[in-house]
């Protein structure tokens, strides 16, 4: 079947509807699991007076501007970050969805990655089941999906995928360790080394090159500016995971194209000013000629 450009617009529309649904979702799970609360039982109800909100007011995206932001029920405030999230993630569902066509793996990944953030955000943790339980995950999924870690039988995937999530964790360890070192006092959290660690187990090692420098300097620069806006002291403590969260969205969306192709730049460079490395061209690659 001849896919036409109507075709196109009802798919992407069907994406963004459907992001908009995980993302109502999500403010569910990262709502109730922190407090231990089922994601699924009982059905959406008000969280002030508790009534049971009906299907046709909880809309993802539409129903927060049609009612004004506030519950019908009982006319309590709803945050805008309710609907923030719910726009972000169709955004997000629509995004991955033109990108990468086949839409299973890294939106589960990047669904998951979206909610430790949103809960680190508001208590300062990163539930073992998201940072553990993504490590796991990402071992399996790269076992069934080698290619993931460039690698062509499952026990290479796995293997990959493991030492990748070792090496993001002694990583962060090692940054950990030296921010200690040198400001005295914790700079970060073992959930934040766990959950660059899940990330790994996905993307793979390389990513942490890319991941670590741009999350520390989104995070140093938003750190700041809060100092002056709010201002707060110095030591106001901003949680870290969602910086790696961004850095590691950012990644799927063409952060690592520059991170390879600096890495081939920074390779090349390398092999060409050092006489130990044997150049070969690619056009001298047979020899009879
Ligand atoms: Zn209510």
């Amino acid at each position: 079947m001849e896919i036409t450009t109507a075709h196109k617009i009802i798919f992407d529309v069907a994406a963004f509807v459907f992001g908009g649904c995980i993302g109502s979702f999500l403010n569910v799970c990262v709502y109730r699991i922190p407090l231990n609360r089922s994601i699924v039982h009982p059905g959406s109800h008000c969280s002030a007076c508790g009534a049971p909100i009906p299907w046709y007011n909880n809309l993802p995206i539409i129903s927060w501007w049609v009612l004004g932001g506030r519950a019908a029920c009982c006319g309590t405030k709803i945050d805008a970050r309710y609907w923030v999230v719910e726009a972000g993630m169709a955004l997000l569902y629509l995004a991955i969805w033109m990108k990468y066509g086949s839409t299973d793996i890294v939106a589960a990944f990047i669904y998951a990655m979206a909610a430790a953030c949103l809960i680190d955000l508001d208590h300062y943790i990163i539930p073992d089941r998201f940072s553990l339980g993504g490590c796991v995950v990402g071992f399996i999924v790269c076992a069934i999906h080698p290619k993931l870690m460039e690698q062509t039988t499952a026990l290479h995937g796995f293997s990959w995928s493991l030492a990748s999530a070792i090496l993001g964790a002694l990583t962060l360890l090692g940054v950990a360790w030296l921010g200690t070192l040198l400001f005295k006092k914790e700079a970060m959290g073992m959930g934040d080394v766990k959950l660059l660690a899940a990330m790994c187990s996905f993307l793979g090692a390389t990513s942490i090159t890319w991941i670590l420098p741009l999350s520390s300097l989104v995070g140093s620069v938003l750190g700041i500016a809060l100092i002056f806006w709010q201002r707060g002291a110095w030591g106001t403590r901003i949680p870290y995971g969602p910086f790696l969260g961004l850095a590691a969205v950012l990644w799927l969306f063409g952060g690592d194209q520059v991170t390879y192709s600096y890495w081939d730049h920074v390779w090349h460079a390398w092999s060409t000013t050092n006489p130990m490395v044997p150049i070969v061209p690619a056009n001298v690659a047979n020899p009879g000629q």
